[in-house]
């Protein structure tokens, strides 16, 4: 039997490892540094990461046996996709395993910014009664402007379209047709910020995404907005945010993605009117244990050399 060694460097699930391990040799080292991940690559057919392990040129340059990187997860970002390319290195990802999980929790974020649920919670464990102050705002009736349609955007409109909310969304990559299919009207990118009152993020970033959420963006937007981003860091501008904050610009803004992570106690993240998560969009059981399955059966096809489901070079 061949076997073929897999490395996985930022944890898989335990149901993902053994369907590896039928036919491979695998290596847990979960939060590997990166200067020892460019020593023992080399001995690689196979690299799993998620979010935390940057797959430079460098790691391409010395990965003499590499056939394929998973990214158990959606966002390819911290994969160099050019690099893969050149050397002959198929990426795959598991781009529907956490689209719930995101979902869920951009939904949990818009009513904690809705209701300052978090700041109702941290008072009370601080021995103070704010019933007066905490008067909140309700999301039904309300416009929800989704950036990018895709599979969390559109589980994110079902949801709240069930809310009683009005879902318009803007995704230049798919027709009319197709955003209204997937339960949100389409919209223009200047008539979303005009009409809506909560904005929600799920796109990739891209050179293209890079900063688009930027001062001049922000403007354009309806007074009081509050604003949820759950893709990444770097497609807001986060000083023009926190600027727009102060000026009441924008009401509030819920951030589990930055541009540079852990962030640390930053402006942002300190002020009353954020309420910020660690990157935990992807962080439920389920979602981990689906990502991990389609994974472990993703790589194995391509060790293979069978048809892929997810490959994104
Ligand atoms: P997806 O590929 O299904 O959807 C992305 C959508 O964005 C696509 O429909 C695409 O057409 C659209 N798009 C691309 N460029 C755009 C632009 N300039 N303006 C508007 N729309 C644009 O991806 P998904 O599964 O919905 O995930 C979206 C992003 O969420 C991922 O790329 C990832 O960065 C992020 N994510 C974060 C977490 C987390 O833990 N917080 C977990 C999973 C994914």
């Amino acid at each position: 039997m061949t076997s073929w060694k897999v490395l996985i460097t930022d944890g898989l699930s335990e149901k993902g490892q053994a369907i590896l391990r039928s036919e491979c040799q695998v290596d847990d080292r979960n939060d590997i540094p990166a200067d020892e991940l460019l020593q023992v690559i080399g001995e690689y057919d196979a690299l799993i990461v998620r979010s935390r392990t940057k797959v430079t040129p460098e790691v391409f340059e010395a990965a003499k046996k590499l056939k394929v990187v998973g990214r158990a997860g959606v966002g390819v970002d911290n994969i160099n996709l050019a690099a893969a390319a050149a050397h002959g290195v198929t990426v795959v990802n598991a781009p529907k395993s956490t689209s719930v999980a995101v979902a869920e929790l951009a939904l949990g974020l818009m009513l904690d910014l809705a209701r300052a649920i978090p700041i109702a919670d941290s008072s009370m464990k601080g021995g103070q009664w704010l019933k007066k102050e905490l008067k909140g705002v309700e999301l039904n009736g309300k416009t929800l402007g989704i950036i990018g349609m895709g599979n969390i955007g559109s589980a994110l409109a079902v949801r709240a379209a069930a809310m009683g909310m009005r879902v318009v969304g803007y995704d230049p990559l798919l027709p009319a047709e197709e955003i209204s299919k997937r339960g949100a009207e389409p919209v223009a990118l200047d008539d979303l910020y005009a009409k809506a009152d909560y904005i929600s993020l799920h796109i990739p970033l891209t050179e293209e995404t890079r900063g688009l959420i930027n001062g001049q963006a922000l403007a354009k937007m309806k007074r009081g907005v509050r604003i949820v981003c759950t893709a990444r860091g770097n497609i807001i501008d986060e000083t023009a945010l926190l600027g727009a904050i102060e000026s009441g610009q924008v009401a509030g803004a819920a951030l589990d993605v930055y541009s540079k992570e852990p962030p640390g106690l930053t402006a942002l993240v300190a002020h009353p009117k954020v309420i910020a998560t660690p990157h935990i969009g992807a962080q439920t059981a389920e979602a981990q244990v689906r990502a991990a399955e389609d994974m472990g059966t993703e790589i194995l096809a391509a060790l293979r050399g069978e048809p892929l489901r997810w490959k994104v070079v």
